[in-house]
C-alpha cells in the first residue's frame, strides 16, 4: 500500500505516534536492512523524543550479511540496541523481547531493588509503509492478526499483544514517512519494492537500479544475466548504463522490430529478479559511507 504523504498526513501520523508513546516503554524502529538510510524517517529522533529505542533491521534475508553486521555495529556505536531479523521466516525475531528488557535494565533493576515486580515491557513498532511492520507484529504474536488502521488518520481501539511473558506490543504500528524530498531515496524505495511503480517510471527505476548494481555488485550482475560486456567506467554517462540494460534485454530476448531492445521489458526483468533475491543478497547503503 502506498500512502500519499501530504503535510496534514505527516502531522496526524506524528500525533498518533506521540499519543502512543505515552502508553509504551520502548519503541522498536524497523528499518529495511538493504536500505537502512532510505527506509528511515528523517525526523525519527524528534518524533520518538527520548523514548528508549531498539533498531530492528528487517528483511535481512535479502541483505548482504557483511553490510548488515556493519550496520549493527554502527547503530550500537550510536547507543541503540540493534538486531537483524527475517520476519518472513521468524529468524532471530525471538530475541527481540530479551533485547527490550536489556534496554530497560536500569529501570527494572530499580524496581526490583524496591521490591516491585516489573511488569512486561510495553513496545510500539514504528516504521515507514511496507518495511515489514505487520509481518513482524504477526511473527512476534505467533499468530495472524488483522492489522488495520495502517494509514495515518485511521484510528481504532488499541490492543496489547502478549509476546511471551516479558513483552507486550501495541497491535497497531506507528506509521512514519520516508524522506521523499531526496530523489535517491525515492528510487531506492522503488527498487526494493517499498513504493509502487506507478509513482515512478519503471525504466527510470531500472536505470537507477542497474547503475547501483554496476557500481556495487558488478560481478553478480554479469553472472546472473550472463552478459559479456565491458564494465562501464563512467556511471554519470547514462548511455553506458543503458548499454548494460540493453545487453541484459538482448540476452533475455526482449527485442522489438529492427533488432532493438525493448527497454521496458528488460527493465521489468531486472527489477523483478532483483526484488526476488535472484541476484543474491544485496545492500544498497553501506554503514561505512554514512
Ligand atoms: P508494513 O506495511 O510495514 O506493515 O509491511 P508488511 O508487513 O505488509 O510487509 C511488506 C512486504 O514485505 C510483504 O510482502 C512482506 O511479506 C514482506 N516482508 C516483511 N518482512 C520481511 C522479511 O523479513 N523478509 C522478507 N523477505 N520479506 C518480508
Amino acid at each position: 500500500m502506498t500512502i500519499q504523504w501530504f503535510p496534514g498526513h505527516m502531522t496526524r501520523a506524528r500525533r498518533q505516534i506521540q499519543d502512543k508513546l505515552k502508553l509504551i516503554d520502548i519503541a522498536v524502529e524497523l528499518l529495511d536492512a538493504r536500505i537502512p538510510l532510505s527506509s528511515r524517517n528523517p525526523m525519527v529522533d524528534e518524533i520518538l523524543l527520548n523514548k528508549p529505542r531498539m533498531i530492528v533491521l528487517g528483511k535481512s534475508d535479502l541483505a548482504d550479511p557483511r553490510e548488515t553486521e556493519a550496520w549493527i555495529e554502527r547503530f550500537k556505536y550510536e547507543g541503540h540496541e540493534c538486531i537483524a531479523v527475517d520476519a518472513s521466516t521468524g529468524t532471530r525475531v525471538g530475541e527481540i523481547p530479551g533485547l527490550a528488557k536489556k534496554l530497560l535494565h536500569e529501570k527494572i533493576a530499580k524496581q526490583l531493588s524496591k521490591g516491585i515486580n516489573p511488569r512486561a515491557v510495553r513496545a510500539l513498532i514504528v516504521g515507514i509503509p511496507n518495511v515489514g511492520k505487520s509481518t513482524l507484529i504477526n511473527r512476534l504474536a505467533g499468530r495472524n492478526i488483522a492489522i488495520t488502521g495502517d494509514r495515518p488518520g485511521v484510528t481504532k481501539g488499541q490492543q496489547w499483544i502478549k509476546v511471551g511473558t516479558e513483552m507486550e506490543l501495541l497491535d497497531t504500528p506507528g506509521i512514519l514517512w520516508p524522506k521523499f524530498e531526496d530523489p535517491i531515496v525515492g528510487y531506492r524505495l522503488a527498487m526494493t519494492g517499498a513504493i509502487r511503480e506507478q509513482i515512478l517510471n519503471i525504466e527510470d527505476i531500472a536505470f537507477f537500479a542497474t547503475r547501483e548494481l554496476i557500481s556495487r555488485y558488478w560481478d553478480t550482475l554479469v553472472d546472473r544475466f550472463g552478459i559479456d560486456v565491458e564494465r562501464p567506467t563512467d556511471l554519470e554517462d547514462s548511455s553506458e548504463v543503458v548499454r548494460i540494460m540493453e545487453a541484459i534485454g538482448r540476452k533475455r530476448g526482449c527485442l522489438i522490430s529492427g533488432g532493438n531492445v525493448d527497454l521496458e521489458k528488460s527493465s521489468g526483468i531486472i527489477l523483478r529478479e532483483m526484488r526476488a533475491g535472484k541476484l543474491g543478497r544485496l545492500t544498497l547503503e553501506s554503514a561505512s559511507t554514512y
